[in-house]
């Protein structure tokens, strides 16, 4: 079994990339998070997937693009549905670049955190699955969420303080009341 993992950024990845370590499987990373606002958050994102790689010996595939304006444009008519945007763009960049470089599963560490729309990602992932003829690998990563935090602190990796949109940044300081 040849597994690529979405990595959205390094604290997230650690848990559900320890958890398909343990197994009979050969596993590779795929960073892709083209909308995180601003770029020097991109870029400390980046960076500490770089910095978990060394540590977990893992190979990744980086999928460097910056796509801040195409998000915005696909998202700003309807703000407060822009994750299920945001899930589909990364799900199907995976499941395209999985099939592309010989992968029969892929998955995501999106699926680790508590604060997304857990179910929604499962069913966006069966669906990119079915369109592009690739199995998607599903797993509660959720139940890991201590031990993800815990492990990331260990190897002082850099811990973002909000989700990563412009909107999100937004929201860390003002909520979602000014509209
Ligand atoms: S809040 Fe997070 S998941 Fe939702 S669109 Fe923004 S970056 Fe994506």
């Amino acid at each position: 079994m040849k597994l690529l993992v979405h990595i959205c950024c390094g604290p997230c990845a650690i848990y559900p990339l320890k958890k398909v370590l343990e197994g009979k499987i050969e596993v590779c990373g795929f960073f892709y998070n083209p909308n995180i606002h601003p770029y020097t958050e991109y870029r400390k994102r980046l960076d500490a997937v770089k910095i978990l790689a060394e540590k977990m010996d893992l190979r990744i595939i980086y999928n460097d693009e910056y796509s801040m304006e195409e998000f915005i444009r696909n998202t700003i008519n309807n703000v407060s549905a822009r994750c299920v945007y945001c899930y589909t763009s990364r799900l199907e960049a995976t499941a395209k670049a999985a099939v592309k470089n010989g992968f029969d599963f892929f998955s995501s560490s999106l699926l680790y955190s508590r604060y997304q729309d857990h179910e929604q990602i499962k069913h966006i992932g069966l669906g990119m699955a079915e369109k592009f003829g690739v199995h998607f690998y599903y797993n509660d990563f959720r139940i890991g969420w201590k031990e993800g935090i815990r492990e990331s602190k260990r190897m002082s990796l850099y811990r973002q303080q909000y989700c990563g949109c412009i909107f999100s940044e937004k929201e860390r300081y003002i909520g979602t009341e000014a509209g």
